[in-house]
């Protein structure tokens, strides 16, 4: 790390062993670390005892520090010659509000530089043993947020519910509804698979694979209350070949 630069970097899906080996540097040279609600205590453990730890995190639409303020600590701290480490969880490049720190660096001139981490998405396959793209089924993968600034976000429905695509939605639970009927209002199979992973990577990972006509009745019934990741069109592996009864199979598994 580099003295007056901010560094952003993805801490992953929450599991230290899946930090990279930058990020585990970065973490042990930083002289200040704002980070993200999401990122687990165990990886905010690997900090070095002098960092100063500014917690910037918000709670779904909860209170938080103002975008501005945080664009304006790292800039504080970075014209102190220290170096920054603005820490978000997964990868910060998707949906972490990178591009408005980015720009209030550049605007002040101070220097950054990114440290990719691995996306929520991609923690939450890998627990249900699929593949994000299967060759004759689905040869581009979305990934969607559930809201937006403005509330329940919009998409390409259409394409959405057509048969064989997939599709990842962070921040989904409060928008299960929403995207359910969305989903069947442009024509998409009620027995769609879908799957729900609770804490990707952590020790509390729980999974519920459902379809989109169970989706919002089941949701409530798990009462997640760590983040989740969302898949459409995707069941767990041991699923897949069942899929036909998938409907009425609904069910919760410990991983
Ligand atoms: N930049 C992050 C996403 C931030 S948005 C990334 O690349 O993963 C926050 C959303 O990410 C949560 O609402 C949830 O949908 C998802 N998420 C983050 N960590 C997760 C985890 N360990 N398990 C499941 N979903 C997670």
């Amino acid at each position: 790390m580099c003295p007056g630069v901010v560094a952003f970097a993805g801490s992953g899906p929450g599991d230290p062993d899946l930090l990279t080996l930058k990020v585990l540097k970065a973490l042990q040279e930083a002289d200040v670390i704002l980070f993200d609600r999401l990122v687990s205590a165990e990886i905010m453990a690997l900090a070095h005892d002098g960092a100063i730890l500014e917690n910037v995190g918000k709670e779904g639409f909860g209170p938080s520090m103002a975008q501005e303020d945080i664009c304006a600590r790292l800039v504080h701290h970075a014209r102190k010659g220290r170096k920054v480490l603005r820490l978000k969880s997964g990868d910060p490049s998707l949906f972490g509000r990178l591009d408005e720190e980015l720009t209030a660096c550049e605007t002040a001139d101070v220097g950054t530089v990114i440290l990719p981490g691995i996306t929520a998405a991609s923690a939450a396959v890998a627990a249900i043993g699929q593949s994000l793209t299967q060759r004759g089924r689905n040869s581009s993968v979305r990934f969607l947020t559930g809201h937006d600034m403005k509330g329940f976000a919009d998409h390409d429905w259409a394409q959405l519910a057509r048969p064989g695509e997939v599709a990842a939605v962070y921040m989904g639970k409060k928008s299960a509804r929403f995207v359910q009927g969305r989903m069947l209002m442009h024509g998409a199979d009620r027995a769609t698979p879908v799957t729900v992973v609770e804490n990707a990577s952590r020790a509390d990972q729980r999974v519920l694979a459902t379809t989109l006509d169970q989706l919002p009745a089941d949701l409530a019934a798990a009462d997640f209350g760590g983040p989740a990741l969302t898949f459409l069109g995707l069941a767990p592996r041991q699923h897949a070949a069942a899929l036909p009864h998938l409907r009425d199979q609904t069910q919760m598994e410990l991983a």
